[in-house]
């Protein structure tokens, strides 16, 4: 597997301090290989890959475990942010007047009759909707029948069948019903082919200028790899796709698909099909995604864990160090680089009570600013350790040298120095009087 080839790479790397540039590309060609073994179309996985190689190189190397899994872990959060973070986007968009149409499209096979189907059964059973579908597959003999029979099995509405409507007419008719009888939501169900073909996209574009669906799903089969990719891109083209359902993940599809689907038509996926079941339809979670395209199991927790722990560590150093009533600009250092990492929540908030004075001394340091905390950061980088172990030795001469080596000012470095003079006092009464003195002070 990909953690097993990167583990052997990165064994000798242990114990380094930080991940070098050229250690990242080894690791990242064996990740690339990964990605393409999974179906990630090419220049998809070369442009994620660059995005990884920047974010990668430099990284604090934890301890606990090899570099090449801590590489494997940042791959791993760099993709399941590109497939779509959390998973809030898989739900489907029903805001608006009922019935809300939505459209099925894909190619013929891809499992569109089904999912559409497997869609209506998790609307009604999960979200109390009434759901109403509607098969506009003229072409093949027995289409309209099957979602018929399908509807039977989950007990869900199909539009009944009459003979010799076309499509535009069977979703006129649909939408008639849906309104009259009160559906939350309307399911059309297209015909596809077998490739893409312009009379098959012109019908599909004219049932969606009808329907004017507010989610238009296209369906793709996993299995098909670069295909389902092509076959997105010429979809997108003609259709405002919204989301994107992949079926026959149950297979051995490795899920780079997924990937691609995003980059390629920039809807997310929102539903996985996992079997031929009807309640085989699953919400699309990005960091299982993540998980099936790197095959790498538990690297990510145990990445993260070793991330804990080094936080930890440092905060149990930080803290003996204040109960001495020493903090120094490394320790301030230490600071901005949690803040940017919690967004803004700096670790150091979290741990005393009254927030209001606290907040004054960051802002006066520059605030929460993302750009702001690196210029800081970037002053206390130019000075030398001594320095930053004893500011007070900072004279005019060391100031210049500090404020052109960090490309800032003195008064900047100036304005740093004296935030850092501020915490530091704190932390001494912090030390002195404990939390309960130091909770009088602040709040006072
Ligand atoms: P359509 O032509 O796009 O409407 O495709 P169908 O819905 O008729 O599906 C074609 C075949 O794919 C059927 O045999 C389905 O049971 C099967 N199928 C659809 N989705 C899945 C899935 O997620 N997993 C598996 N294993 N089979 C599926
Ligand atoms: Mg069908």
């Amino acid at each position: 597997s990909l953690s097993e080839r990167l583990g052997s790479i990165f064994e000798r790397l242990r114990g380094r301090g930080a991940l070098e540039e050229k250690d990242v590309a080894e690791a990242l060609r064996e990740v690339r290989v990964a990605l393409l073994e999974a179906d990630v179309a090419l220049p998809v996985a070369k442009d994620f890959i660059a995005r990884v190689k920047e974010r990668a190189i430099g990284q604090e190397v934890l301890r606990s475990v090899a570099p090449g899994q801590q590489v494997v872990k940042i791959v791993h959060d760099a993709l399941v942010e590109t497939l779509g973070g959390a998973g809030q986007d898989a739900a489907l968009d029903l805001a608006m007047a009922p019935p809300a149409p939505i459209l099925m499209v894909g190619l013929q096979g891809s499992g569109k009759t089904t999912t559409t189907a497997k869609l209506a059964l998790r609307l009604e059973k999960r979200e109390k909707k009434r759901v109403l579908m509607a098969s506009l597959d003229v072409r093949r003999p027995a289409a309209q029948e099957q979602l018929r029979i399908l509807g039977e099995q989950a007990g869900v509405k199909t539009l009944p069948v009459v003979a010799g409507q076309t499509p535009l007419d069977i979703a006129r008719r649909a939408l008639e019903a849906a309104r009259l009888s009160g559906f939350d939501v309307v399911l059309l169900d297209t015909a596809g082919r077998l490739s893409i073909d312009e009379q098959l996209m012109a019908e599909v574009a004219d049932i969606h200028a009808l329907a004017r669906p507010i989610e238009t799903l296209l369906v793709v089969d996993a299995l098909t790899g670069q295909d389902a990719v092509n076959t997105a891109e010429k979809f997108k083209a003609r259709l405002p796709v919204t989301g994107v359902i992949l079926t026959r993940m149950d297979g051995d599809a490795r899920g780079g698909a997924a990937l691609s689907m995003r980059a390629v038509t920039g809807a997310p996926v929102k539903f996985v099909g996992v079997g031929e079941k009807l309640d085989a339809l699953d919400a699309f979670d990005a960091k299982r995604m993540a998980g099936r395209i790197l095959g790498m199991g538990d690297i990510v927790s145990l990445v993260e864990k070793a991330a804990e722990d080094l936080d930890l560590e440092k905060a149990r150093r930080q803290a003996k160090k204040l109960a001495k009533g020493a903090f120094d600009l490394d320790d301030l250092a230490e600071q901005f680089r949690q803040m940017r990492k919690m967004g803004g929540m700096g670790a150091i908030l979290g741990l005393m009570p009254g927030m209001g004075k606290m907040k004054k001394m960051v802002d006066a340091a520059g605030g929460f600013d993302d750009r702001e905390i690196k210029r800081q950061e970037a002053i206390i980088s130019s000075m030398t350790k001594a320095e930053r172990r004893k500011p007070a030795i900072l004279n005019a001469r060391r100031k210049i040298r500090i404020a052109k080596g960090s490309g800032t000012s003195v008064q900047e470095v100036n304005k740093l120095l004296k935030a850092h003079r501020q915490m530091a006092d704190m932390m001494k009464k912090m030390g002195k009087g404990g939390m309960k003195g130091l909770a009088g002070q602040m709040m006072g």
